[in-house]
């Protein structure tokens, strides 16, 4: 059994939970649970506050668990990172009130800076030889300006509509950050086959959110071109259509380059473009 620490609610909990259930692992009972014992693979999920997990970690409470980069970095704890799981996007970035003149961090020397994230806060600072005061809050950071509390802030952003709703404006990054999965030091041999296995499937997963199915029928005279476009995981199938003279075409493109060859399909002459999302992909 390999226990996995996981956030109870927030902006982790539903992708945590969705990534699982995309391996092919029973969750029931999530809801308002604070463990549970999967059906068909050998884990138990812990729901707990994000904060606490590093720790939990560390600790061996769970073997593995999934927490974003910015609160890993924050804690500092001995945990190893094993893989990154591409959601959970945001940076933690210094914000200025838009009427702060800003144009470089040492603009910020002997001002005061509202963070729940001091720790890294504090090693930029160093890092850029800046001398500030650090006021640690635990929530609503980006009120702080408004109310006196601070000069600027350190925060986590996404969209940033959040600091532009209070007057901020966001003028350095400290940390690009998405959730992770960490697990302690030392599983043993039995815990590191089980942790195998989910990564094996979670790698299937990531790969097939990066790509497409495409079907599309192309005219046999065009054919060579349009394999050529195609890279497809070895090399496209080719399959005759009932039509003569045509073929079906199949094959997969991963979403950076998605659409430059889309075009240049179409421009090749093939035609009846089918997209289709792949669920797994193992290669
Ligand atoms: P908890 O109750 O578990 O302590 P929380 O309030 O600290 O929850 P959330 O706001 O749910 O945390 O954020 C959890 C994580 O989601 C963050 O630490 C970060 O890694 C990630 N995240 C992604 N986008 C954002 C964003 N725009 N703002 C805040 N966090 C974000
Ligand atoms: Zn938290």
């Amino acid at each position: 059994m390999l226990r996995i620490a996981v956030q109870k609610s927030g902006r982790l909990y539903e992708d945590s939970v969705q990534l699982l259930k995309e391996c092919g692992i029973d969750l029931r009972n999530v809801k308002d649970r604070l463990r549970t014992v999967s059906e068909n693979f050998p884990l138990e999920v812990f729901f707990l506050r994000d904060d606490d997990i590093p720790e939990y970690v560390e600790d061996g409470v769970a073997d593995i668990g999934i927490v974003g980069q910015n609160v890993l970095l924050e804690k500092g704890r001995k945990v190893i990172t094993v893989e990154s799981l591409g959601f959970g996007k945001c940076r933690l970035s210094i914000a200025v009130p838009k009427t702060f003149d800003y144009t470089g961090i040492k603009d910020l020397e002997g001002k005061r800076i509202a963070t729940s994230y001091p720790a890294l806060v504090k090693s930029y600072l160093s890092d850029n030889q800046v001398n500030a005061s650090i006021h640690e809050i635990s929530g609503s950071v980006e009120i702080a300006p408004g109310i006196g509390l601070s000069d600027a802030v350190a925060d986590l952003v996404s969209s940033g509509g959040t600091l532009f709703m209070n007057g901020l404006k966001e003028v350095d990054i400290i940390l690009e950050s998405q959730a992770v999965m960490v697990a302690k030091p030392g599983l043993t041999p039995a815990q590191q086959s089980i942790l195998d296995k989910l990564l094996f499937r979670i790698r299937a997963v990531k790969k097939a959110k990066k790509t497409k199915y495409v079907l599309l029928n192309a005219p046999n005279d065009q054919l060579e071109k349009i394999i050529a476009i195609l890279p497809g995981m070895r090399s496209p199938t080719v399959l005759p259509l009932a039509q003569s003279g045509w073929s079906s075409v199949h094959s997969v493109l991963s979403e950076d380059e998605f659409w430059d060859r889309i075009e240049r399909l179409k421009d090749a002459g093939a035609e009846g473009i089918l997209v289709v999302p792949i669920e797994k992909m193992i290669i």
